[in-house]
């Protein structure tokens, strides 16, 4: 059974010991001791699993895809009873029928240091309850979701019973403008009838997904683009839907739980599957989005340093000392392992700053933070995977090593949940809406400097300064 003892003789010291000086006051004692724990389930039972887990699934893809191995609901048990079990649901935001708090009671901040320990292992935030996409769709049904919505949905999501896709990416228009999002919504008497195709789908692929959150448009003519769209519960086996194919990443079919391309001819759905009310699916996509991109992006540091550690573990490895040094000791792998731990350090960072402010604000007030973290983690983690591939030679692109999957789930990262330059553009239009107020900061530096010379009587030989400055003159005044 895992408990929070460190490894025995590592030089690591557990998860509650390295929490970022800047948050430790901002991490309280129940969530430290999750954290040891976790990270005990994680590296002991998770990662040992995760093989075992892909073979399980079979290699036919009818097989793949109908799968559900026992492994996932024997850890499962394990995490239920290590009190591992919705450690995403945020304070507050989780009733039951009689309005108790059932949320696993960690903050933002608490919770993301958790999900780095998750991004280690494939299976992790399954067994735990915490994988994407249920969490952000938990979260929709629990904050927007009427009372039988969530007895219908949420009570089994939250137990684990069941599983969910988000459904709003589609083939046939650009979707990081969700505006573009032309799946029809044509209301006929007490149901919307449902007619378009949608593609990405993940985890429409699992036997046990049995609701879509589906975005679509009910109201195309409305003069607000942000009111023409809604987001609807589809049971899984309503008749008119079908998964023509399942996607691929780099290869991998991501089984059981896969990303669908399917077909929506007349799907007939009751009207009280709206949720929250026609035209108001934009809202509720901003408020998923904000806290499940941080999520994936504690992930992310994750994985980041569990490939930092095999890329140190391979530069150490005694049986393999090219022109008769290990590894380690060629100065350009140092230098990529240095630089690896400074950008991982730097990222998880980033993450937590989002974090943080999510929790003293909210996710809305957050967007710059969440932004940064959504754009610089991948890139790093892309660096990290790809540093350590290259130190294991062919054996880092080879099903010899987790890196090659690895580097595919990592490079998804630039584009779901929004692609880079969304996010870029975001940024650079808030930087530059300070453009004009730089420029008369600088300005007016620039004058009080030539104020302060002639005050001092040097103002002939500022001049001079500046000139040899433009010259790239090295010449002492
Ligand atoms: C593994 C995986 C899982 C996914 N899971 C889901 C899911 O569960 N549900 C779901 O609905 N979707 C999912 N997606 C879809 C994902 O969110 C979209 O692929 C993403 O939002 C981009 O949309 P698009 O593919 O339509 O690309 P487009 O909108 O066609 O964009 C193509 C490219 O154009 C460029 N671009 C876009 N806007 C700008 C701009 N303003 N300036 C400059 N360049 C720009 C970017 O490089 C972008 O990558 C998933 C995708 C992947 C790969």
């Amino acid at each position: 059974m895992a408990s929070n003892r460190p490894i025995k003789d590592s030089p690591i010291p557990p998860a509650s010991e390295r929490i970022p000086t800047l948050i430790l006051p901002l991490v309280g004692d129940k969530a430290k001791r999750t954290l040891d724990v976790l990270e005990r389930f994680v590296e002991d039972e998770c990662i040992p699993s995760d093989p075992v887990f892909d073979s399980l699934l079979g290699r036919n893809t009818i097989e793949r895809f109908s799968a559900h191995p026992k492994i996932i609901e024997d850890l499962k048990s394990k995490a239920k009873s290590l009190g591992l079990w919705n450690l995403f649901a945020p304070k507050g935001h989780f009733h039951d029928a009689h309005g108790k708090d059932i949320s696993a009671g960690y903050s933002n901040i608490e919770y993301g240091l958790m999900a780095e320990i998750l991004g280690k292992s494939a299976i992790a935030p399954e067994v735990t309850n915490c994988a994407a996409p249920d969490t952000g769709n938990m979260e929709v049904l629990a904050k927007y979701g009427t009372a039988e919505q969530q007895a219908r949905w949420l009570k089994p999501l939250l137990d684990g019973k069941i599983r969910s896709a988000f459904l709003m990416t589609e083939p046939d228009v650009a979707s990081s403008d969700a505006t573009n999002i032309g799946l029809q919504m044509t209301r006929d008497g007490d149901y919307w009838v449902l007619n378009g195709a949608k593609w990405w789908s993940s985890g429409a692929g699992d036997p046990r997904c049995e609701v879509y959150l589906v975005v679509g448009k009910t109201d195309p003519h409305n003069p607000d683009p942000y009111r023409q769209q809604s987001l609807i519960l589809v049971p899984a086996d309503t008749p008119g839907m079908t998964v023509d194919r399942m996607l691929s990443v780099f290869g991998y079919d991501d089984a059981p739980h896969g990303h669908g391309h399917i077909t929506f001819e007349n799907v007939r759905v009751h009207a009280s599957n709206m949720v929250l009310g026609p035209g108001r699916g934009f809202e509720i996509m901003q408020g998923r989005l904000g806290p499940g991109r941080i999520h994936h992006a504690m992930r992310s540091v994750g994985a980041a340093e569990r490939a930092l550690e095999y890329l140190i573990a391979r530069a150490a490895d005694p049986r393999k000392k090219p022109f008769g040094t290990l590894l380690r000791d060629h100065g350009v792998i140092s230098e990529r392992i240095a630089k690896s731990r400074l950008n991982i350090d730097a990222a998880r960072l980033i993450v937590c700053s989002a974090a943080v402010k999510i929790d003293q604000m909210n996710a809305k007030e957050a967007l710059k933070e969440i932004a940064e973290a959504k754009v610089f983690v991948p890139k790093v983690l892309g660096e990290v995977v790809d540093w350590a591939i290259q130190a294991y030679g062919g054996a880092g692109v080879s099903q010899d090593t987790p890196l090659a999957s690895m580097w595919a789930g990592g490079r998804t990262m630039r584009l779901v949940d929004g692609p880079d330059e969304i996010h870029l553009l975001q940024l650079g239009r808030a930087e530059n809406k300070k453009g004009n107020a730089a420029l008369a900061k600088i300005k007016s530096q620039k004058s009080k400097t030539e104020q302060l010379a002639a005050a001092y009587g040097v103002s002939d030989k500022l001049e001079k300064l500046a000139l040899n400055r433009v010259r790239g003159s090295s010449a002492k005044l």
